[in-house]
């Protein structure tokens, strides 16, 4: 009988990324949009590893893989390991795929060598989480969370082609997505393993983290307008200069930002509509995103914000209208599962730290409905979205013997 931890080496999962990175929309890079040519033969090459490993495979009606691993003697309830095989543009090849992988291994191990686990084990290779092709997003992890929206199928390409036709194209099987919704009373919950996508487990010098939270978010946009004037003529105490306005006020949202630990408060765009070198600027948008683990301390920081946009514009002699155009609720991990996370990682004699997600993931779509937990794996430079992505074979293995003793323990 074969040692189980052999299964769990990082080299081998590196190496079955790079071969899973060859299934591509466009050669010379990594681009698989969901529901591509690529995207099938990716999940048809990705059922044979699964099949290989022990487990029961499907494609479901929104395009995900799912594998069962279910052995005799395990426990009636089910746990769901997962993330997505789409990528976006010119990709690098761990986002999505590396939790896909680990699940993976970890699954081949118990099935070589004959361990049954606690749980049954149901592997998720999403199929809809970049949102690049299409308008809306998480249509697959939404689905599986009971929390289908018809709507996904009308969502067009910029090809013109529905989301409807490349589902058929892509050979999911015809079946009401509305019933495929795992049961919450038999569902232990969802865990996923993702690379940090940010610098934080880097800079902290450690391998894995443990998530706190996916982050909500708020989005918004500010549009100033003062008075146009000669820029020669105009004294500068006589000014309703709305940039000067967006200036200070662009500044201050950055030192609210500061003011708490996993806030984060960004503006992106800035515009002068107009704007010419000898003209006082007259009218000014900018955009802003805020973004925490809590959705008070969100809310706090939102509601301090427009109040400083409305005092600086009060000052500076400008109308500011503030808009709010798109918020999102925070993901909370669960405290069990992801203390359990935490006890395994130590266990194996690591350190660790718990950070919340910046970005969002298909565990977001189980929002109430099951507890999530997410293990961070340390990527260089915090790069990602990018083909220079990078996470070390080491840290790759560490997350798999982590994610081993999660199940084995639970
Ligand atoms: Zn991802």
């Amino acid at each position: 009988m074969t040692n189980p931890r052999n299964c769990l080496s990082g080299d081998v999962i590196e190496k079955r990324l790079r071969d899973l990175a060859g299934f591509t929309d466009i050669a010379g890079q990594l681009t698989r949009l969901t529901l591509s040519p690529s995207h099938k033969n990716a999940a048809e090459h990705l059922g044979k590893l699964f099949r290989a490993a022990g487990m029961t495979t499907h494609i479901d009606p929104l395009g995900s893989l799912v594998g069962r691993y279910a052995p005799e003697g395990c426990g009636p309830r089910t746990l769901l390991i997962g993330s997505h095989i789409d990528t976006v543009r010119d990709a690098g090849i761990y986002d999505g795929n590396l939790g896909v992988m680990v699940g993976l291994s970890v699954i081949e191990a118990m099935h070589k060598g004959g361990v049954v686990p606690p749980v049954a084990i149901e592997l998720i290779a999403f199929s809809d989480e970049e949102g690049v092709r299409f308008p809306s997003t998480l249509s697959a992890s939404k689905a599986l969370a009971g929390r289908f929206d018809p709507r996904c199928l009308d969502d067009l390409d910029e090809r013109g082609i529905r989301r409807r036709g490349s589902l058929i194209a892509f050979g999911a099987p015809a079946g009401d997505p509305a019933l495929i919704g795992r049961d919450p009373a038999t569902t232990l919950g969802y865990v996923e393993v993702h690379i940090e996508q940010g610098p934080v487990l880097e800079a902290a010098s450690l391998p894995l983290g443990i998530v706190t939270a996916i982050n909500g978010v708020t989005r918004g946009e500010v549009i100033l307008r003062g008075v146009a004037g000669h820029a020669g003529t105009l004294p500068m105490a006589m000014r309703h200069d709305a940039l000067t306005a967006a200036a200070e006020m662009v500044l201050s949202i950055e030192e609210r930002g500061r003011a708490d630990k996993d806030l984060v408060a960004t503006v992106g765009v800035l515009e002068v509509p107009g704007g010419a070198i000898n003209v006082v600027p007259g009218r000014a948008r900018f955009t802003f995103d805020v973004r925490a683990p809590s959705d008070a301390l969100r809310q706090r920081a939102v509601s301090d914000i427009r109040v400083r946009i409305e005092r600086i514009a009060r000052a500076r002699n400008v109308e500011a209208a503030f808009e709010i155009t798109h918020e999102a609720e925070a993901t909370p991990c669960d405290p069990r599962l992801s203390g359990a996370l935490e006890r395994h990682t130590f266990a194996l004699g690591l350190d660790t730290i718990r950070l919340p997600s910046g970005a969002g993931h298909d565990a977001m779509s189980f929002r109430g409905v099951l507890p999530v937990a997410m293990l961070f794996v340390r990527c260089r430079g915090g790069i990602s979205h990018n083909p220079a992505e990078f996470a070390s074979e080491e840290d790759i293995g560490l997350s798999a013997r982590v994610l081993y003793d999660f199940v084995m323990g639970l």
